[in-house]
């Protein structure tokens, strides 16, 4: 039990931070790596002395790009990071370069062999420019009898979207997490789309102003600002994620 609570207290990183890293790291682009070691059982022995063509991400991979192979890091729920200073941990991947180092802890490592346009499909990342809105919509038409908090974290359709963003914006929206998608009008289903993305970006913003929770407003919060009721909290939907509404004010469509 002890474990069970303390895993619901952590925090994955949702897309909006892994764009922050992707931010972070720029000054290592088009830098060759002088060194790798680390603890991932993956071969990175062949990095050394290749230069990296970009950094990208999409929704909570982050993916370090060479010529031919990429290097995808998910941080999965232990996961972390340091730039140019070390953690008092052996690192899962450690890259150096001429102008500093790159450090990942406890994350999962994979290596992508194919060309990574092939692997992901862009216009599913709610941060990426290539978001395609009527893409995501004709996959939740496809599925009506998902509950709409399975669906935002669904990352095939909302990569990026992580139990934060999924709470914030249903209550935004004022849709009961336990509404089906079959059910939602056609109004509803484009606001959820719609807020899945501008939600991300306010989510960006105020991470990167150190503000983040101070402006959450049903993710673990105990009170509605609307309604003045409680806020409920379930573990809900397939996903059995950690979920905070307000009964009152988001609409159960079902
Ligand atoms: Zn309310």
């Amino acid at each position: 039990m002890q474990i069970l609570f303390l895993l619901a207290k952590l925090v994955m990183p949702e897309g909006p931070s892994i764009v922050i890293l992707k931010e972070l790291v720029q000054p290592f682009k088009n830098k060759k790596v002088i060194n790798v070691s680390g603890n991932t059982k993956v071969d990175v022995a062949w990095v050394a002395g290749k230069k990296i063509e970009d950094f990208r991400s999409w929704g909570k991979h982050f993916l370090i790009c060479f010529d031919k192979r990429t290097i995808r890091i998910h941080f999965m729920l232990f996961g972390s990071y340091r730039i140019n200073e070390t953690k008092d941990a052996a690192p899962r991947l450690h890259l150096e370069f001429s102008n500093g180092q790159l450090n990942f802890y406890a994350c999962s490592v994979r290596l992508i062999e194919e060309a990574i346009n092939n692997v992901y499909d862009w216009t599913a990342d709610v941060m990426n420019d290539k978001w395609s809105p009527a893409k995501a919509k004709r996959k939740l038409r496809e599925i009506p009898s998902t509950l709409a908090c399975d669906a935002l974290l669904d990352q095939n359709i909302f990569a990026g979207v992580g139990n934060i963003i999924k709470n914030e914006v249903l209550y935004r929206i004022r849709i009961h997490p336990k509404s089906k998608l079959g059910k939602l009008p056609a109004g509803k289903l484009n606001e959820l789309v719609k807020e899945a993305r501008n939600y991300s970006f306010d989510f960006l913003k105020w991470k990167k102003a150190y503000e983040l929770k101070k402006h959450w407003l049903a993710h673990t919060k105990k009170t509605c600002h609307r309604c003045d009721l409680p806020i409920k909290k379930e573990y809900m939907g397939k996903t059995n994620r950690r979920t905070f509404f307000c009964a009152n004010c988001q609409v159960l469509y079902k």
